[in-house]
């Protein structure tokens, strides 16, 4: 289903996507994705919706925006499941994190969108101000992962400066951005502000090659990313690219080391892997790699794989079939260049319950080969690999020694090494003693291959907004003529 002009829409293009549980292979439902004519009634739409909603009042948006929070959190335990269903991560995640993160956006950006303001300029006689504008209709576009979270994500801060969004939901996960619509227009959303489209890449391209969108915000791979970017460089669109990463998780020696082992297993198997910023490349000091990889074997070996329905579930499916044996391809190419420590088998349950799902056991690598595949590419899957440090500066080398640069984490007691580590490390988000929190208060968001611009924050208005320049005159033209 696709949304514009504040109702349900049925896809007229003649092509539609299977909407498959990864827990059980089985189809849930199939989606008729857009066609260009589609695209063009949601774009009509949004001309419309951005009329109204830019000119209504800062204030009123805001309300408007926190309503919606408010009833976004009110079907929380019903669009978890619908998460669940449609991405196989575990539903005690889904009832915890992904929902509320995209409620808190709403609720921060409705509290802000009042004090959006330009600035005035005292010139003498004459004066000039700025005015804070949106730029009209905005794209964005989703990935699989965290579906509901990106698409509240992208249009909390879009919708809060006055623009309309077209959203498109990755193909995998295409339902709950259409209870998104919904809330926000039961929350009094003008209709045609907030509309979603359904498809695969063709799709996002008619939006990304549409001269009538302003910009476009991605959620995805690298390789995406550039073909984004160089689309929307035929309108000169706006971008922001969240894309892929291989970050680095580096535990000093004189880290607490069951701290640590939380930290990595955070940065690692949390959505069966599946996290833009994991901390996929774990560096441990060599004097206390012994110790940590015993307790972190110990405290993988507790997780539970398995029905994603189940409460007790840590470990879910992996989002498609595709993906899964990708994910179990790398494991295998890990086998031959590094030492598989422990799990990276696929899982069936004990009594083969799983056995149609995408489930793989959480996996852990050892190896000092900067150079293994397992080491240097994105897997996205729950493949975690140990590698050995002895020196600061090696291993701050080492952390940079890659295309990527989304998020990095450092494990010390030590302050100075902290500040003084995360300060040489090329990456957007870094944590101290932590890893993967990201409150809507603080901008998250990539350096190097990993994109460019950032989401949450006070920061990322600037990225949906342009400032208008006014100079004002209130003398006679210094005229030479
Ligand atoms: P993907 O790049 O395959 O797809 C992302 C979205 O882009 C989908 O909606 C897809 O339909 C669309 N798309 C694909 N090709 C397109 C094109 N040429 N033009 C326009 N749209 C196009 O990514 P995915 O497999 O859905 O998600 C996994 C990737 O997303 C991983 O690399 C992960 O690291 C990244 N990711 C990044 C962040 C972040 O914040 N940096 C967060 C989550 C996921």
């Amino acid at each position: 289903m696709l949304y514009y002009n504040g109702q349900r829409q049925t896809g007229t293009s003649n092509h539609s996507i299977e909407n498959i549980n990864p827990a059980n292979g089985q189809i849930i439902g199939t989606i008729q994705t857009a066609s260009e004519d589609d695209v063009q009634k949601a774009i009509e739409s949004a001309k419309s919706g951005f009329r109204i909603w830019s000119a209504m009042s800062p204030t009123e948006r805001g309300r408007i925006l926190r309503k919606a929070a408010e009833l976004l959190r009110s079907k929380n335990d019903e669009i978890a499941r619908i998460e669940v269903e449609d991405t196989g991560k575990p539903i005690s995640e889904a009832l915890e994190v992904d929902i509320h993160s995209g409620a808190d956006a709403l609720e921060y950006y409705g509290g802000i969108a009042a004090s959006l303001h330009g600035e005035h300029y005292d010139l003498g006689a004459s004066f000039a101000y700025t005015r804070r504008e949106p730029l009209g209709i905005c794209a964005g576009i989703g990935a699989w992962n965290y579906p509901i979270q990106i698409a509240c994500w992208k249009s909390a801060p879009a919708l809060a400066c006055g623009n309309a969004m077209i959203f498109k939901p990755a193909e995998l996960t295409p339902r709950s951005a259409v209870l998104l619509a919904e809330i926000y227009s039961e929350a009094g959303l003008p209709d045609g502000v907030f509309n979603i489209i359904q498809g695969e890449a063709e799709v996002g391209q008619l939006l990304t090659r549409h001269p009538d969108i302003r910009k476009v915000s991605l959620t995805g791979e690298v390789g995406t990313g550039k073909k984004v970017m160089a689309d929307a460089a035929g309108s000169l669109k706006h971008v922001t690219l969240e894309l892929g990463g291989k970050s680095p998780l580096i535990i000093f020696d004189d880290a607490d080391i069951d701290e640590a082992v939380n930290g990595a297993l955070l940065a690692n198997f949390y959505t069966q892997g599946e996290i833009c910023s994991n901390g996929t490349r774990v560096y441990v000091a060599q004097s206390i790699k012994t110790e940590f990889l015993k307790k972190l074997i110990d405290k993988t070996k507790l997780l539970k794989t398995g029905d994603p329905m189940d409460i007790k579930t840590q470990v879910g499916a992996l989002i498609s079939r595709e993906h899964f044996e990708k994910v179990l391809t790398y494991i295998d190419k890990g086998k031959e260049e590094a030492t598989l420590l422990y799990g990276g088998e696929r899982f069936e349950g004990d009594q083969g319950e799983c056995k149609d799902g995408y489930f793989i056991s959480p996996a852990i690598f050892e190896t000092d080969d900067e150079s293994a595949c397992i080491v240097r590419e994105e897997i996205f899957g729950p493949v975690m690999t140990v590698l050995p440090f002895t020196e600061e500066t090696e291993v701050v080398r080492k952390a940079n020694d890659t295309i990527y640069g989304l998020a990095a984490g450092v494990f010390t007691r030590d302050l100075k090494r902290a500040h003084r580590v995360v300060q040489q490390l090329e990456a957007g988000m870094c944590w101290i003693n932590n890893y993967n929190v990201t409150p809507v208060e603080i901008p998250f968001g990539p350096y190097k291959q990993s994109g460019f611009g950032k989401e949450n924050g006070l920061v990322t208005l600037d990225a949906y907004s342009q400032l208008k320049t006014v100079y004002v005159e209130m003398d006679k033209i210094d005229s030479p003529y």
